[in-house]
């Protein structure tokens, strides 16, 4: 059940009405503190328009959470934070991983052996067969509209 605008946490710090740790803040998106950190200095781009999935938001909402995420990540870099590099990581689903159904797109730093990783299958690796990635694609430029080229 997707929360309404009303009771949505994320709606509520965007107004103000819950407390957060705010990094950034734009016309369009909000970046603060995830309470419950992957690793510390991780961040949460928002929209400040409630949608549930990225599919949900209006086009010029989506470039700006890519674009504040950039600038947060050049900033964990140079923060002092530990962090040689940086996840960008949105679920858009539960079957994702999706826990708050507004749009948040999870910036974390990162560092060789801090035991973060998505699990992938043990038949990862294999290479696909080009038939197969071409039936793929021809699906997904369908559903757009989209013809080959
Ligand atoms: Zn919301």
């Amino acid at each position: 059940m997707a929360a309404s605008v009303g009771d949505c946490i994320f709606c509520k710090i965007v107004r103000r009405e819950a407390p957060a740790s705010i990094v950034r803040e734009d016309g369009s998106t909000l970046a603060f503190m995830d309470i419950q950190p992957m690793n510390p200095g991780h961040v949460l781009v928002i929209p400040k328009a409630h949608a549930a999935y990225v599919e949900d938001l209006p086009g010029e909402a989506v470039g700006p959470i890519l674009e504040a995420s950039t600038e947060i990540s050049h900033a964990l870099r140079t923060s002092g934070i530990r962090c040689e590099a940086v996840s960008f990581y949105l679920a858009n689903g539960r079957e994702a991983g999706q826990e708050v159904f507004h749009v948040h797109m999870h910036v974390i730093p990162r560092w060789r052996g801090d035991g973060l990783g998505l699990r992938v299958r043990t038949d990862r690796g294999h290479l696909a067969d080009r038939k197969e990635l071409d039936s793929l694609a021809a699906k997904i430029r369908a559903a757009m509209g989209r013809s080959a080229g």
